[in-house]
């Protein structure tokens, strides 16, 4: 017997995607509506206005000439059966002849306008569904590039590939649907049912009033009954995409727990509870489409019903039976492509859902209107009265926090974990607002500058850096695009990387593997640091390595970071004294709590002080 999970698959961690953890602090997402979707495409068609008339012209063209055919082969028809082949000068026999040559000649026209029409539509629309594709994707690319660092921390990678592409593809289906099939339907049951009126407008009317029924029964079933449970089919799609993505990015992980069977078992569960969702999603669209059909075998036989009681009464011949009767299954052919229509547009727009949630979502962290480009260059910073809550947590984690660091001075942040600095280099770059007071730097408050400029200024070294799978010569001047080949290799000597980098076989041109994996801990630091060293930015933020690098990285390292602190405002969020002991001043936090400001020398003497127990548990470590 398979082992059996500890978490039902509805509480699989995972399944702690963006929705469901928003719900946990409260804020339910709102779901968005059908129509709301079917606007967002339609304003897209709109952008493109040429393509659009090109695509509608040509599906007007080619109904138009698909509705004459039948005219112009009925006139032939009659023309035909009228002619008695008498002699060629026979005035009416001419004029049939002549008639019926126009006739075929005026359907060769409409099945080359038909043709044309057709091309021209379909041309249209593959422009404009590419263009909108395009754009849709790409501006969703940007908002998700802007979300917070929060939203980011909440929401897989997985999922969020998954939402863009599967949304990007419902646009093709959803244009296709709505454009070429459901567009020409429409003419063609007007054109039909006006046709029918005319011959007689009691039919007319029956029919007009089971069109309207019949489409408002198929509108309501779908968004009604089969929409809510597609839409929970839908996460489970995303979740499902999440749960690979994770277990394919930590595939490391796994291997060395050789967990591999686990994490089939435990895609297994969200497979299964997705197949469940899709499951009743499918059997809902089948019970829908059937009630459809009894719908319209309802209607059928009310129309039937009432041309044989008119006929009953006297009021209709044997040719008004068979017109009604051509009309009727016509038009019930129509009748069942649309409702196979309107279902196809509720599943691209589900599936189009969580790609305009991502356009319905707040953005970020927003450049104020006018905004200025950041141009310090002492690096001054100052907390002034700073309150910051993170969202979701219920006690701020500053309150009225006053700090100056003074420009080219190193500052330490010390304390034990969780007491907030991480965070208060997190607010100098401006990933998050804080709740009241301003931050400075140089006397400039970090909101009256675009957020670019800003971090452009600002030389991050992280914890742990994470490298783009592109080669190594990139990596480093991402920092500044366009560095030369020279300044990439000599920012790398400076952070002693040149050695390393060269003995590669593919040198700089080497891919160093998703987020540089590579490379080894102390490597991709000082690849890090050579980055840091192409910004050359006035303000240096240096956030140690928890974990132990082995002692020939760690002296390599701290040598380069030596050189790059040189003529910088530098901040360090330090795990090991010994770096600290040297830095002009120490900041030690507590709980979000500046409880000790002064230089090492200073804070090792204080009785009972926080820094000096810190540092005699690192002795005794050491
Ligand atoms: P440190 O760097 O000193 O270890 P941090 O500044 O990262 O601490 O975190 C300070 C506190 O804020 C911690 O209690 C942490 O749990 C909380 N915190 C950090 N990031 C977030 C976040 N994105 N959302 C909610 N709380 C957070």
């Amino acid at each position: 017997m398979p082992a059996r999970s500890r978490y039902p698959a509805e509480e699989l961690p995972f399944v702690s995607d963006s929705d469901q953890s928003a719900q946990k602090k409260g804020e339910k997402k709102r779901d968005i509506a059908f129509v709301e979707i079917v606007r967002f495409v339609m304003r897209r068609w709109l952008e493109h206005p040429a393509f659009l008339t090109r695509t509608l012209m040509g599906i007007a063209l080619a109904t138009i000439a698909d509705v004459a055919t039948p005219v112009l082969s009925g006139r032939l028809v009659t023309d035909i059966s009228s002619h008695t082949g008498g002699a060629p000068h026979d005035a009416s026999q001419l004029a049939l002849r002549n008639d019926a040559l126009l006739m075929v000649g005026g359907l060769i026209a409409l099945g080359l306008v038909g043709l044309l029409g057709r091309r021209s539509s379909y041309l249209g629309i593959t422009h404009l569904s590419l263009a909108i594709m395009q754009r849709a994707l790409s501006q969703g690319f940007a908002r998700v590039q802007r979300f917070s660092t929060d939203w980011h921390a909440n929401n897989f990678a997985g999922s969020t590939v998954r939402k863009l592409t599967r949304g990007m593809w419902a646009i093709d289906t959803l244009d296709d649907t709505l454009l070429l099939l459901i567009a020409p339907e429409v003419l063609v049951l007007t054109g039909t049912t006006l046709v029918l009126a005319w011959h007689s407008p009691f039919m007319g009317a029956v029919l007009a009033l089971s069109v309207v029924l019949f489409t408002w029964l198929s509108v309501v079933l779908t968004l009604r009954y089969v929409a809510p449970s597609a839409r929970a089919a839908n996460r489970w799609d995303t979740k499902v995409g999440a749960a690979i993505a994770d277990a394919v990015t930590c595939n490391a992980v796994v291997k060395a727990f050789g967990a591999e069977h686990r994490e089939e078992r435990r895609l297994g569960r969200v497979l299964r509870a997705w197949s469940n969702r899709t499951l009743r999603t499918w059997i809902r669209g089948t019970n829908s489409a059937n009630l459809q059909g009894f719908a319209s075998l309802v209607m059928r036989m009310l129309l039937v019903a009432l041309i044989v009681w008119q006929w009953w009464q006297g009021k209709a011949g044997p040719g008004d039976v068979a017109y009604v009767l051509t009309m009727v299954f016509l038009v019930q052919g129509y009748l069942r492509d649309l409702g196979q229509q309107v279902s196809q547009v509720q599943r691209s727009v589900n599936e189009m859902e969580e790609l305009v949630a991502i356009f319905d979502e707040a953005p970020g962290v927003q450049d104020r209107k006018g905004a200025k480009k950041a141009a310090f260059t002492q690096g001054r910073v100052r907390f002034e009265k700073v309150t910051f809550q993170y969202p979701g947590q219920d006690t701020p984690l500053y309150q009225d926090l006053d700090v100056t660091i003074s420009p080219g001075s190193r500052v330490a942040l010390v304390g034990p974990s969780g007491s907030g600095k991480t965070t208060f280099t997190k607010l100098i770059q401006r990933l998050y607002d804080t709740s009241e007071g301003r931050v400075l730097i140089d006397d400039v408050n970090v909101r009256d500058v675009t957020q670019d400029s800003l971090r452009a200024r600002i030389a991050i070294v992280p914890q742990e850096p994470m490298l783009f799978h592109r080669s190594l010569a990139e990596n480093i001047a991402y920092a500044r695009p366009g560095a030369t080949q020279a300044e990439i290799e000599r920012a790398a000597r400076l952070a002693n990387a040149s050695a390393f980098i060269e003995r590669l076989p593919e040198g700089y041109a080497t891919l160093v593997g998703e987020r540089g994996v590579k490379l080894s801990g102390g490597e991709r630091q000082r690849v890090a640091i050579a980055r840091a060293f192409l910004a050359d930015a006035p303000l240096l933020i240096f956030d140690e390595a928890t974990s132990s690098l082995d002692s020939e990285s760690e002296v390599l390292v701290q040598d380069a970071m030596h050189r790059l602190m040189a003529g910088r405002t530098v901040i360090v969020v330090a795990h090991r004294l010994s770096t600290v002991m040297e830095l002009d001043r120490i900041l030690v936090f507590s709980k979000g709590k500046l409880m000790e400001d002064g230089a090492h020398g200073e804070l090792v003497q204080r009785e009972g002080g926080i820094y000096r127990r810190l540092f005699e548990l690192q002795s005794l470590e050491g």
